[in-house]
């Protein structure tokens, strides 16, 4: 097949940025050459399509590591599934989500996986893979470990909260060991989930059931707790782990505490402990339904600690914990009581702008920092790299020409999310995606997708987390 040639842009790495053009052959990214070479193999790639790029960033196609597509809620179904999802997800520039398969009590893992692949695959329009929630420990659970691996998950989450799902801390040790031969990863839903029952019992009895109590149902102890107990978990148990979606400063300092002792600890955070803070809870008309999830919002001093991690490189990843429900149906499930309000927020679309516009349009991080926490960091974590995560020769042509010059809105209307709002509805953006390749093809293009259904299944290794050093 003929040759498609970016020239004139410059390709971001986690490491440096360098004016490169860039030849796609097929799905794959066949070079990447120097001005002074484009003369001679334009001559040989007679045919090549050129598109000019000058004045354009190039990164590799981001990832989101952290979605819930098609999720069922207790009373609810999430309004994006994997159609809607990965659409939204494309068009904001990202290539490849993680999402979470969740085994249901009594089920095996692999019984698990086929229910997520059933809903995924075929209907995908970024490329996807799955990690693993395991909310029923026992033998046979503990022997599909290594099966898990054959079928390409390497990345496992638990949780300390939710009742249908949470699991002890014997089996968090039991699940960190039994991963860790594998050499892959457990990510901890850090809240302490007795507490948050108990605090809300306390907040039933007293008549608050508005949307203000959920902060407080879910307070920033309950979080750190958590994070203190499963760093030392995992410091029994010899093992890597992940932090996903950190919220406050105190679990940051128990992380930075961790790193100092020489765990390995990875961390993950979301725009929303950016973004969003708790006074949104006090709105008035049920507004603030919009944005309970959880770990919730929370107050400036947390969103200022975590922008000083995110400038000192201790972030890992941003994800966005993607679980969309609507506002005008399912939000109002909880109406009579904060803590039946189904969780979780729209973003998978709009975390490459927010981050870009508020991250490195302001200079607190540079574009090769952007690079690593929106695709390089987890394409290694997640046993992808460099087939995903790097703009190289043999990796995916999965690239995102970017222009940092856009300037627009973010909003509901005109948002690919299949979902009634967007909780940054009005903030003002700088820069996009205006081109995004997926496997050689231009599938999306400023803002809106042009080639549906492209999106494969990601057959990942094990985790690579070499780029933190201990002691980091
Ligand atoms: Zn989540």
């Amino acid at each position: 097949m003929s040759a498609l040639i970016l020239r004139g842009g410059t390709v971001v790495s986690g490491s440096d940025s360098k004016k490169l053009n860039v030849m796609i052959r097929d799905d794959k990214i066949e070079t990447v050459f120097e001005d002074h070479e484009l003369e001679a193999i334009l001559e040989r790639e007679s045919d090549a399509e050129v598109i000019d790029v000058t004045g354009k960033l190039l990164f590799p196609g981001f990832i989101d590591p952290h979605t819930h597509f098609q999720m069922q809620a207790s009373k609810c179904v999430t309004a994006d599934d994997f159609d809607s999802g990965t659409r939204a997800a494309l068009a904001g520039g990202t290539t490849v989500i993680l999402d979470f398969t969740t085994q249901d009590k009594g089920e095996s893992l692999m019984s698990a996986l086929s229910r997520w692949h059933e809903m995924a695959d075929g209907h995908s329009s970024c490329d996807y893979g799955f990690h693993m929630s395991i909310t029923d420990w026992n033998e046979q659970v503990h022997h599909e470990i290594p099966l898990m691996t054959l079928e390409g998950v390497t990345s496992y989450k638990l949780y300390m909260a939710y009742p249908k799902l949470r699991v002890r801390d014997e089996v968090f040790y039991e699940v960190l060991k039994a991963v860790k031969n594998e050499g892959g990863i457990v990510g901890n839903h850090c809240e302490n989930g007795d507490m948050i029952d108990a605090l809300t019992a306390d907040l039933r009895e007293e008549g608050k059931l508005g949307t203000e109590a959920h902060p407080i149902a879910h307070c920033r102890e309950i979080e750190a707790e958590a994070v203190q107990r499963y760093l030392m978990i995992a410091k029994l148990a010899g093992a890597p782990v992940n932090i996903v979606h950190l919220s406050t400063k105190a679990g940051l300092e128990y992380a930075r505490e961790a790193r100092k002792n020489g765990q390995k600890v990875m961390i993950e955070t979301c725009p929303q402990y950016f973004f969003l803070d708790d006074s949104l809870y006090s709105l008035p008309d049920f507004e603030g339904a919009k944005y309970v999830f959880s770990p919730p919002a929370r107050k400036k001093e947390d969103q200022d600690a975590l922008w000083e991690a995110l400038e000192n490189g201790e972030i890992d990843t941003i994800g966005t914990d993607h679980c969309s429900f609507n506002f005008a149906t399912d939000k109002h499930i909880g109406e009579y009581e904060f803590s039946q309000i189904p969780n979780g927020i729209p973003g998978v679309e709009h975390r490459p702008v927010l981050m870009y516009t508020y991250g490195v349009q302001t200079g607190r991080i540079s574009n090769e920092s952007f690079c690593r926490v929106m695709s390089e960091n987890a394409a290694k974590e997640y046993g992808m790299y460099p087939q995903k995560g790097v703009i190289a020769e043999g990796s995916d042509a999965d690239i995102v020409v970017w222009d940092p010059d856009y300037e627009g809105v973010i909003s509901a209307e005109t948002q690919v999310q299949n979902v009634d709002y967007t909780p940054y509805e009005g903030m003002k953006i700088k820069g996009r995606a205006q081109l995004v390749f997926l496997h050689g093809k231009p599938a999306a293009a400023e803002g809106q997708v042009i080639a549906k259904g492209l999106g494969k299944y990601v057959h990942r290794d094990k985790a690579d987390l070499s780029f933190r050093k201990v002691g980091d």
